[in-house]
């Protein structure tokens, strides 16, 4: 008999009618002969209260305790809602994360799921009950209490779904679906019919909160159908599938992050090692770090900047103020007033215009672009946050994201991608436990050249004008970054194919003449792109690190960097790129061989 799982988020179960509501759903898909299990979320800001709750007693509550009071929310909603079903006429049984047997890392508050027994589940669906789990939590090895992180309780729907290999997975929310950007912030956004798991990832990685974007990665990893659909209508949803499924826009959705805050280490000396000293001390201290931009220096010096959350700026500050010393960096500053805005499409990676496009509707609204990193897939950029909503508003217009995806249209043409990926070396599939990182391959392209102008006056519309007179010339980018203006001055770094290399460094001198700044530009015919590639490439912050210790350790210096969901890229010297490659495929060979983390 097919398995279906239905999840019903917080404002989903948020009063007793709507538990009723809910779990007539539920028991119609019973009726329609499937075996239901049903994940629901604490009513309504049930999390949110809890955690003022602790919060009025210390500032620093301790994570398992926290994690013992989180998940009592969840305990509330699944025995109403089995109780809801049973008043209804039907069997149901609730069950706790630890009842199932969903077992997690001991990772208080962002647990880790690693694995999830099937008995009890399948015996309660066997003897006809509709089975209510509770979303977001597990036990670890001691039998504690571990949450997932907020918004885990989509996760736990899909790793159940990947576990029983249900025939889908329905998540029921608020919204009738995915939008094309989040519908709160921008009435005019549109609801999508279907979006691939990397773009869906993608997005929600970059603040789109309709999922927890560890359930995309568990969607993707064991191919569970997701559907994402409203609580209150019976209309169809969006169907996060494969991308084979999928008509790829280079632009499907917009994203935005308006809490972030952005860190600059000035003028560090610019060597191997510097990368993995400043962000291995971040991860101790446990700050996730989002955007990484190191362009390439000059005098031997670089900057590097990243930003990481608002609420963590403080920390940050701290310890990067005590790492920049050792470094010898000349300053370290910093902006608490910023906003992420990202654009995501499957059909980015093969087409031309879509930076410029971004960066002349930016320039059009007078909106100046702090910093620039971008992915085979994505886009972001950082600006000013009394500027973001406004942002968000001219990107979206400008790729017609409010009309339907067939009328869409864009200025370019989209052009044969030959960029071909030089020794592509498969890795390992290492899947120990059901989220550990899975990494594919560690590929070297040695197909591109790069270009950086220093000194790119810190104002609205330099980037436009640039990528315009390039796109223009129909030359293809690859990775772009900019990092944060020092004195009001910025570097802009870029890649393109080798045999664009000296076609687009014309094209970029002409416009530096005519400017009264005085950007300088540098060439570098031949770089070497090293691509590490898997699921979790983010949310295992690891992958980074470890990318920077092997290289280190061979004493290869990064020059530029970027990541996405399922990529991380780096950017090195043309002559160390076989070296680097076999340094990255020894280091990800080192994960397969590791004794299971118990
Ligand atoms: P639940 O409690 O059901 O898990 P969430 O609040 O976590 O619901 O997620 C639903 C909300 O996500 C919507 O109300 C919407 O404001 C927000 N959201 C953000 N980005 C998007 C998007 N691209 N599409 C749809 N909703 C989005
Ligand atoms: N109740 C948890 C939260 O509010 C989990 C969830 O709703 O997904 O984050
Ligand atoms: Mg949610």
């Amino acid at each position: 008999m097919s398995v279906i799982v239905q999840k019903f988020g917080g404002t989903s179960v948020a009063d007793t009618e709507k538990i009723a509501a809910a779990a007539r759903k539920a028991i119609r898909a019973h009726q329609e002969g499937h075996q239901v299990i049903v994940v629901v979320s604490a009513m309504g800001k049930n999390t949110d209260q809890l955690i003022a709750l602790a919060h009025e007693l210390t500032q620093d509550p301790p994570a398992r305790e926290m994690d013992m009071l989180l998940s009592t929310g969840e305990q509330v909603s699944v025995a109403l809602m089995a109780m809801a079903v049973h008043s209804l006429g039907h069997k149901a049984i609730s069950l706790t994360g630890g009842q199932v047997g969903i077992t997690t890392d001991s990772t208080h508050t962002k647990a880790r799921i690693r694995s999830i027994s099937t008995d009890r589940l399948r015996r309660a669906l066997e003897t006809g009950h509709i089975v209510i789990v509770a979303g977001f939590q597990g036990i670890d090895e001691e039998l504690n209490i571990t949450t997932l992180g907020r918004g885990g309780s989509d996760t736990t729907a899909v790793a159940i779904a990947a576990v029983l290999n249900a025939q889908a997975c329905e998540i029921f929310t608020d919204v009738d679906g995915v939008y094309t950007t989040d519908p709160r912030l921008l009435p005019e956004a549109r609801k999508v019919d279907t979006i691939s798991y990397d773009e869906m990832l993608e997005l929600a990685s970059l603040g789109a909160g309709v999922l927890h974007n560890r359930s995309v990665e568990f969607a993707k990893k064991f191919s569970v159908p997701l559907h994402v659909r409203s609580s209150f209508s019976d209309v169809l949803g969006t169907i996060v599938t494969d991308e084979s499924s999928i008509q790829p826009d280079p632009v499907s959705g917009a994203a935005l992050v308006e809490r972030e805050a952005r860190i600059t280490v000035e003028e560090v000396p610019d060597l191997p090692g510097t990368n993995l000293l400043l962000f291995s001390r971040i991860a101790q201290e446990n700050i996730p770090v989002d955007m990484i931009v190191q362009s390439e220096g000059s005098e031997g010096k670089a900057s590097i900047s990243f930003t990481v959350p608002e609420a963590d700026l403080p920390r940050a500050i701290l310890v990067t103020e005590n790492v920049a010393h050792t470094l010898g960096a000349s300053a370290v500053s910093h902006d608490g007033q910023v906003a992420k805005l990202s654009v995501v499409g499957w059909g980015m990676s093969e087409a031309t215009g879509v930076a410029e496009q971004m960066f002349q509707a930016l320039a059009d609204a007078k909106i100046n672009i702090h910093m620039i990193t971008t992915s085979e897939i994505k886009i972001s950029v950082l600006i000013n946050r009394q500027q973001a909503r406004a942002a968000l508003r001219s990107v979206h217009q400008v790729f017609q994201l409010h009309q339907p995806s067939k009328d869409r249209s864009t200025s370019d043409k989209v052009i044969e991608r030959e960029i071909t990926q030089i020794d592509p070396v498969d890795v390992v599939d290492y899947l120990r436990n059901m989220e550990d990182l899975t990494v594919h391959a560690v590929s070297l392209d040695c197909t591109q050249g790069r270009l950086t102008i220093h000194g790119v006056p810190d104002i609205p519309g330099w980037a436009a004008q640039v990528f315009q007179s390039l796109a223009r010339e129909k030359v293809f980018i690859d990775m772009i970054v900019q990092g944060a203006g020092h004195a009001g001055r910025a570097d802009l770094s870029l890649t393109v194919r080798r045999e664009d290399v000296s076609r687009a460094e014309e094209v970029i001198r002409s416009l530096l003449v005519q400017s009264e700044d005085k950007p300088e530009l540098n060439a570098v015919a031949k770089i070497a792109k090293l691509s590490v590639s898997g699921i979790g490439m983010r949310s295992h912050t690891e992958v980074a690190i470890r990318i920077f210790q092997a290289l280190a350790r061979h004493k290869i210096n990064i020059e530029m960097v970027n990541t996405s969901e399922f990529r991380m890229n780096v950017v090195i010297s043309d002559k160390e790129g076989t070296e680097a490659l076999q340094a990255l495929q020894e280091e990800f060979k080192q994960i397969a061989t590791a004794e299971p983390s118990h």
